[in-house]
């Protein structure tokens, strides 16, 4: 059986008229399931012989819900989804006033080891298909009765190790056929893979590419990212000066403060000087405490006065705030609370 999720138009109608039906129906069913119908005897204008066929063939990745928490402090969702196979992954709904954003995952678990996450702790399961991906915004978008407008990759798995994937998941949302998301409205979040982010830049998306920094220099990057084994912060950055050369496109250098880690003035320097003349900005992050590691937030104090070195340096940052705090909204933390068997958090 195949994930129907996983097709785009022109595959669709490609299999339409390979098994006997006219191109014009596939772009039927690609219509229905864009407007949120996952049965294909609920597809109204479809004949019976050809739904027969169809679900003889397909079948629709849409997860299951299994928790979805609304937090008490902001307008966040978190979901945790159920695939076919019994996998879990978990994606994170934010409403803003310009429109509805999701951080979906594009893998089970993640192989990168970054210190301060909860979703690499037990390795990587296996890579998300497009479709899967996909899957989380319409269950997300029918569970909250809303668009969502807005796709960050930045949930649990590492998007460039999942590049086909990824790359064809950003393709289908972004058809004028599909979801319609602008490309400026999609940010990819990675910790580093220099060659996948040059061959990120050769496909001319117009995204948004955000690096997971969080260190001002190698040695300190060495110990919270091993990705900074394989590819140090020179190389790192050539690919993102590769990557605005080709796109034009504004980079994000994302920078967990960790207290008494990388928060220092000499850190707040080292930084301006790394990033000095890059078309860029830096979003501070107060770090997720999670408890496998003894990582505490800096101060809010800390953060500001690292925030006015940087931008007394001439580069442009903003503090993230932080959303849904009280549901473990932090990449990977509701999947292992559950997968341990203590989600003993309220469901809406
Ligand atoms: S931060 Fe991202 S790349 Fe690093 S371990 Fe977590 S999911 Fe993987």
């Amino acid at each position: 059986m195949l994930n129907i999720l996983d097709l785009n138009l022109f595959e669709l109608k490609l299999w339409m008229k390979e098994n006997g039906e006219s191109a014009f129906r596939g772009k039927q069913i690609f219509d229905w399931i864009y407007k949120g119908i996952y049965n294909f005897n609920d597809m109204k204008n479809i004949p019976k012989n050809t739904t027969d066929k169809l679900n003889k063939n397909f079948y629709f990745s849409i997860p299951q819900v299994l928790r979805k928490l609304k937090s008490q402090k902001d307008d966040t969702y978190k979901f945790l989804f159920k695939y076919k196979d019994g996998n879990i992954i978990e994606s994170v709904v934010m409403k803003y006033k310009h429109g509805n954003s999701i951080c979906v995952s594009t893998q089970i678990g993640c192989k990168m080891g970054c210190k301060f996450c909860a979703s690499t702790l037990d390795g990587i399961v296996r890579n998300l298909t497009c479709g899967e991906i996909l899957g989380q915004i319409l269950k997300a978008q029918d569970e909250i009765g809303e668009k969502i407008s807005n796709v960050v990759l930045m949930g649990s798995g590492e998007p460039l190790d999942n590049f086909y994937n990824v790359v064809k998941f950003i393709k289908l949302i972004n058809a004028k056929e599909g979801l319609n998301i602008g490309q400026r409205h999609i940010t990819l979040s990675t910790c580093g893979i220099v060659p996948k982010i040059v061959e990120l830049a050769d496909k001319g998306l117009q995204i948004t590419l955000a690096i997971s920094l969080h260190a001002s220099n190698d040695v300190m990057r060495k110990e919270i990212m091993p990705v900074a084994h394989k590819y140090n912060i020179n190389e790192l950055i050539d690919g993102c000066k590769y990557y605005i050369n080709n796109t034009n496109r504004r980079i994000t250098f994302e920078y967990a403060l960790v207290k008494g880690v990388n928060d220092s003035d000499k850190n707040a320097e080292e930084l301006s000087s790394m990033l000095k003349g890059i078309l860029c900005h830096v979003n501070l992050i107060p770090v997720n405490e999670i408890k496998e590691n003894n990582f505490k937030k800096s101060s809010l104090e800390s953060i500001k006065k690292f925030s006015n070195i940087l931008i007394k340096n001439g580069i442009e940052t903003t503090i993230r705030r932080e959303m849904g705090a009280d549901i473990n909204a932090a990449c990977g933390q509701l999947r292992r609370s559950y997968i341990e068997g203590k989600n003993n958090i309220k469901e809406v």
